[in-house]
Order: structure tokens, then C-alpha cells, then sequence
């Protein structure tokens, strides 16, 4: 039988009775005869716990030192884990992810893996060992430090191994059922997706669905890996994540897909608008420049238009929270030069997106998402579209409220029973 490849959320491994079910679940497929390879993530909600520690000890502490604090969270839970199925009567090997050969380039906090060289992972399997590794880490191939590959990244390090290591597919346990049509947790009537393309689960992840993380869908979809989003609480079969290659039925025929995947929302991001900035050539490209030199990614961007009396115009954009403090002072160092009036900041924002292939092909998508945001009284402040996505930014209070009248707008509530969410506190 081949290798499988499994990663185990932080929100499966809670506690210790939890670590004891995910390596009884890890034993059981050795023992039903597949080479068996685990990445974890640190446990239940620790990896926020360390990075409030390392606040209360410094407010900007150095990106290697924050990174050395992090990757601890996930080597406690690969020992333990180890530890479990020890007693179970396997024998596993635990390795960090420099151990594993999860190579990095050399952004502390969020590093991209550049190549995975798995020697010592094969080794372990020819000698029998079930192999669990420490996810969301890797060593940088330039500088030889310890990395970080950003929030949820161990999804990341299961799909690189899954890739690396020649496995058919990759599953990812966690505590929900599979990919929903929204967030459990802000709609229960949420369906269950059977399958969904990698393309429009790109597109979801990209908006804050965080069932998965962003780099382990594109990751997955460069190396044709299928992903399995399932739960470690329920033995059901959960949602498969397909490359455009496996979306055909058993005729070779393409796949019927429904017009709308589902709706993503995102409370993760600020809005800075620079206000008053000069309506001339040039000075749109020095601020986004300048954003660029500090390493932030920008999401959404809108420039009004110049009132004529003065010239003069506002450009807004939306950015993760964690880098609003980098990109205001970025900016204050412009204002002399650029001569704009003034920034503001706004973190009680919150961006709602609906995502589905159809959207290419089907008109009218646009007008039902807008009254649908309408009729629940929300005001919308920037709107931006893809081929197949539309996203609305809206005050943060609203998100909930809008999220669920796009939802039932679609047709996307389950007649049914209610999504169910086993665990995890949704942080
Ligand atoms: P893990 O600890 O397993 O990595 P995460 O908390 O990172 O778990 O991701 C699982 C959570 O993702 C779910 O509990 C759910 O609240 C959230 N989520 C957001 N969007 C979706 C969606 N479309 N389908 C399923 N879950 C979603
Ligand atoms: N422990 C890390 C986090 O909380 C990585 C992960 O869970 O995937 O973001
Ligand atoms: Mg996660």
C-alpha cells in the first residue's frame, strides 16, 4: 500500500486526551498497511498564547527570535503525539521541520517552502517508523534560520510532503466536517461541498476561509495533489479539494459544477486610506512602492475621483491587521514628500466574498449579491471582482449578518440538518 499523508489541526490535538484520539486514528491506517506521515500543528490554541507571551515581553519582538518561539508550539505536539502512539505499540518518529527537509526561502514569519528533501523521512519509513512532523516551520536555504510559513501553515507542510514524498493525496483533519458552503460557525444551516474545484478553493482562501491555508491550495494545485478536508471527530467522508485535471466524472467527462462555491468572509484586514493625496503622475506607484519595500501585501485598492476645485484625491487600501502598524509608518515618512493631507486607519472592517466558477457564464450574479447585501441594511465601502469572486468590504459589525442573507440569496442552505462543530474555539 502507498504512503499517506495526514496533518492534524490545532484544534484536534486540544488536550491530552486529544492527542491520545489522533494517534489511535494515526495507528489505525498503519495498521491497515499505508506508510503513515503526520504534520501537526501546535496545540489547541497555543501558538496564540506564545505570541501574547512574547508580547508582554517585548512590544516589537526581532521576526527570527518570534519565529524561534513559534515553531516550539508545534514541536510539543509532534513528541506527544510520538509518545501516544508509542504506547499504542507502533513506533513513530518525530522530526522538526528542518529535520524533515522542509527548505525555506528567509522571510521570518512567513516563509515560502522552496523544496522539501525528505531523506530522513524515508529512512524512517524503511525502518518501519510511523513519521510525525513539527508543521508550520522549515530552515531557510539562504540564511540557515528557522522559519515560519504565516497562521495555518501546517496545511502547507502536509501538501509539500504529500508532493515530495509521492503520495496519491493528502488529507487534512480538522473539526469540521469538510469545506462548507460558509463558515459553520456563522451559519449553522452551512452545507457540506462533496468536492471543490482547487480553483475556486483558491479564491475561497484567499478571502479569509480558513479551513485552509492559502500557499497549501496553491502548493496542491502546481503538483496536481488532491486534498481531503475531513474531520478527526466523525468518521465521515468529507470534502475532496480537486485539481482541474480530476474534476471529470468516470467517462472523462467534465463534472457538473453548481454557479456559487460558497461565501468566504474575513476579519483579518485594516483599511488605510491616504487622504488628500496630489492627482498628478507618479504618486500613486511611490506609496504603493514604498509598501512594497516593507514587505506588506495590499489587497484591495480603490482611488476616488479628483474633486475638481482642488485636485486633490483619496486612495484607500486594505492590508492583513498585523502589518497596519509597519504600513502607517511607512507611509508618515512620505507625507512631506508626497504632500498629502493626512492618513487614517480603520481596523473594524470586514471583507465578505462569493466565490464560483459560474460566475464566468452566468449573468445577474453581481445584482442578486448587491440587493442580497442590501436587504440586509449593510452599507458597502469598496467593492473588487476576479473572474470568478466578487468581494465587498463592510463595517465589521455587519459581517455576520450580511454573510448569511448573500448565503440564503444563493439557494446555499442545507435543507437538513445543522453543520456540526466538534471543536476548536474558532480563533
Ligand atoms: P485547524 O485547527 O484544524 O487548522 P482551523 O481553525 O484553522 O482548524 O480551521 C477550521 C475552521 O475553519 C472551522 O472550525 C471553521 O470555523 C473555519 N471555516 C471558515 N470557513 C469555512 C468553510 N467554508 N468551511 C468549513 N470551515 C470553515
Ligand atoms: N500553529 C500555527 C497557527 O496557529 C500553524 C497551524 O496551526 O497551522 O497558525
Ligand atoms: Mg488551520
Amino acid at each position: 500500500m502507498g504512503i499517506v499523508v495526514q496533518k492534524y489541526g490545532g484544534s484536534s490535538l486540544a488536550d491530552a486526551t486529544a492527542v491520545k484520539r489522533v494517534a489511535a486514528r494515526i495507528v489505525e491506517s498503519r495498521r491497515a498497511g499505508h506508510d503513515v506521515v503526520v504534520a501537526v500543528s501546535a496545540m489547541g490554541d497555543s501558538t496564540d498564547d506564545l505570541l501574547e507571551l512574547a508580547e508582554g515581553v517585548s512590544p516589537e519582538p526581532p521576526a527570527r527570535e518570534l519565529d524561534m518561539l513559534l515553531t516550539a508550539g508545534e514541536r510539543i505536539s509532534m513528541a506527544l503525539v510520538a509518545m501516544a502512539i508509542s504506547d499504542l505499540g507502533c513506533t513513530a518518529r518525530s522530526f522538526t521541520g528542518s529535520q524533515a527537509g522542509v527548505i525555506t526561502d528567509s522571510v521570518h514569519g512567513k516563509a515560502k517552502i522552496i523544496d522539501v528533501t525528505p531523506g530522513r523521512i524515508s529512512s524512517a519509513l524503511a525502518d518501519g517508523h510511523i513519521v510525525i512532523v513539527a508543521g508550520f516551520q522549515g530552515v531557510s536555504q539562504d540564511t540557515k534560520e528557522i522559519t515560519t510559513l504565516g497562521r495555518g501553515g501546517t496545511d502547507t507542510t502536509a501538501v509539500a510532503l504529500a508532493a515530495a514524498l509521492g503520495a496519491d493525496f493528502c488529507e487534512i483533519y480538522t473539526d469540521v466536517d469538510g469545506v462548507f458552503t460558509a463558515d459553520p460557525r456563522i451559519v449553522p444551516s452551512a452545507r457540506k461541498l462533496d468536492r471543490v474545484s482547487s480553483e475556486e478553493m483558491l479564491e475561497l482562501a484567499a478571502s479569509g476561509a480558513k479551513i485552509l491555508h492559502l500557499r497549501c491550495v496553491e502548493y496542491a494545485r502546481r503538483y496536481d495533489i488532491p486534498i481531503h478536508v475531513r474531520s478527526s471527530f466523525s468518521e465521515l467522508e468529507g470534502t475532496w479539494v480537486l485539481p482541474a485535471s480530476a474534476m471529470v466524472d468516470d467517462q472523462g467527462e467534465a463534472m457538473e459544477q453548481a454557479i456559487i462555491a460558497g461565501v468566504a468572509h474575513d476579519v483579518s484586514e485594516a483599511k488605510i486610506t491616504v487622504v488628500g493625496v496630489p492627482d498628478k503622475v507618479g504618486e500613486a506607484a511611490r506609496i504603493f512602492e514604498k509598501l512594497a519595500a516593507a514587505q506588506i501585501n495590499l489587497d484591495m485598492i480603490v482611488q476616488n475621483v479628483s474633486a475638481a476645485a482642488t485636485n486633490l484625491t483619496d486612495i484607500s487600501f486594505t492590508l492583513p491587521r498585523t502589518d497596519g502598524q509597519t504600513a502607517m509608518q511607512a507611509l508618515a515618512e512620505l507625507q512631506a514628500e508626497i504632500g498629502f493631507e493626512s492618513l487614517v486607519y480603520d481596523d473594524k472592517v470586514g471583507k465578505i466574498s462569493l466565490v464560483g466558477a459560474g460566475m464566468r457564464s452566468h449573468p445577474g450574479v453581481s445584482a442578486k449579491f448587491f440587493s442580497a447585501i442590501a436587504s440586509a441594511g449593510v452599507n458597502i465601502d469598496m467593492i473588487s471582482t476576479s473572474e470568478i469572486r466578487i468581494s465587498v468590504v463592510v463595517s465589521e459589525a455587519d459581517v455576520d449578518a450580511a454573510v448569511g442573507s448573500v448565503h440564503t440569496a444563493f439557494d446555499l442552505d442545507a435543507a437538513e440538518v445543522e453543520a456540526v462543530v466538534y471543536g476548536g474555539t474558532g480563533r
